[in-house]
């Protein structure tokens, strides 16, 4: 595992719509460990191995995050902001925050009274971020209007081999896709090999769209984060029993391509890697679904990562799992034939 390469991505603020910080440490990366990487207008990254194939397979792990932006500056000095993706307002009030600004990182504190810890519908123009500006000149000479806003919290390690930050969604994924490609590069790949650091997943999903419009995958594989329910609280009739430190969560749902499932958990068997299933409805709610709805419509399959407290500012996974689905996604690249056949009978 490349824990350098994993956390330099944990690292680094990715909210949906600023992604190109991250994306150019994904691209800078790949460049010695595929044939081509490169970078569109929206700022997908994509490396790839044998791109003159006529078989392709499109990984992909989105690099952006859910945060915060800036949509005024008051009389005072402070910064009004709005969510990016699925926050829960509520969890802000009171937490050191990053403002990322076309001159760099500054630091903000929420602010936080007894009444808004109370209130029950915490909504995100309730909140307000002080960043020690007196003035509006002040802050304006600072802080844009569209800047975007994270938690003031990175990585860290835990016992038992896991760890916790904002954000493991999905920049896990991101690592995951680019490490499988690097692997399978690595070992001989026939079929044509694509990994995609995707963005706007949080908010549009419009990275996937344009990269899979472009590449013309026969399957597509979203490497995302999924719901663990192992910790109290949580309810395994929901989407199934999902544990840290179990492998790889392979998903049952009608939109999933059970063929490519079916790929997928014959080479979990070949790299003696344990899977995990859940289940769930139509839709996936990951990139998945609109790489699907591509071109002439593409087959899909998910590969998720077991996380405790999804979309907090302390997400929690394990390593071992990051490892298990690149060796899983590395095998699958590895043994793909241009010849496999997806229809069901
Ligand atoms: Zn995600």
């Amino acid at each position: 595992m490349n824990k350098e390469f994993l956390y330099s991505l944990l690292t680094t603020g990715s909210v949906s719509g600023n992604e190109a910080a991250i994306e150019k440490k994904i691209y800078d990366y790949m460049k010695d460990k595929a044939d081509e990487v490169t970078v569109d207008e929206l700022g997908n990254v994509t490396a790839c191995v044998n791109s003159s194939s006529n078989f392709k397979v499109l990984l992909t792990g989105h690099a952006d995050e859910i945060g915060l932006m800036v949509t005024a500056i008051t009389d005072g000095g402070m910064l009004k902001v709005t969510g990016i993706g699925g926050i829960y307002t509520s969890e802000y009030p009171g937490h050191k925050v990053r403002v990322y600004t076309e001159r760099g990182v500054i630091y903000g504190a929420v602010i936080n009274t007894e009444e808004l810890s109370k209130k029950k519908e915490l909504e995100a123009a309730d909140l307000t971020v002080d960043i020690g500006a007196s003035t509006k000149e002040e802050a304006s000479s600072a802080v844009a209007l569209g800047d975007t806003v994270t938690f003031d919290t990175d990585v860290r390690e835990l016992l038992g081999g896991r760890i916790t930050g904002r954000a493991l969604d999905d920049r896990l994924g991101a690592y995951i896709v680019m490490e499988a490609l690097a692997r399978a590069n690595e070992s001989g790949v026939s079929v044509g090999a694509y990994a995609a650091a995707t963005t706007g997943e949080e908010t549009t999903m419009n990275g996937a769209y344009f990269t899979a419009s472009r590449v013309k995958p026969d399957i597509a594989i979203a490497v995302d984060v999924t719901y663990a329910t192992d910790y109290p609280g949580t309810d395994i009739a929901e989407t199934g029993d999902v544990r840290l430190g179990r492998g790889p969560v392979l998903c049952n749902n009608p939109s999933v391509h059970k063929k490519v499932n079916a790929l997928l958990r014959a080479a979990s068997q070949r790299a003696g890697v344990a899977v995990q299933t859940e289940a769930a409805n139509g839709r996936t709610g990951t990139d998945g679904d609109v790489m699907h709805r591509t071109g002439r419509g593409v087959p899909f399959a998910l590969v998720s990562i077991p996380l405790r407290y999804m979309h907090s500012p302390a997400e929690c996974a394990s390593l071992s799992d990051v490892e298990d689905c690149v060796k899983l996604l590395a095998e699958f690249l590895t043994e793909l034939s241009e010849d496999t056949d997806l229809r069901p009978f």
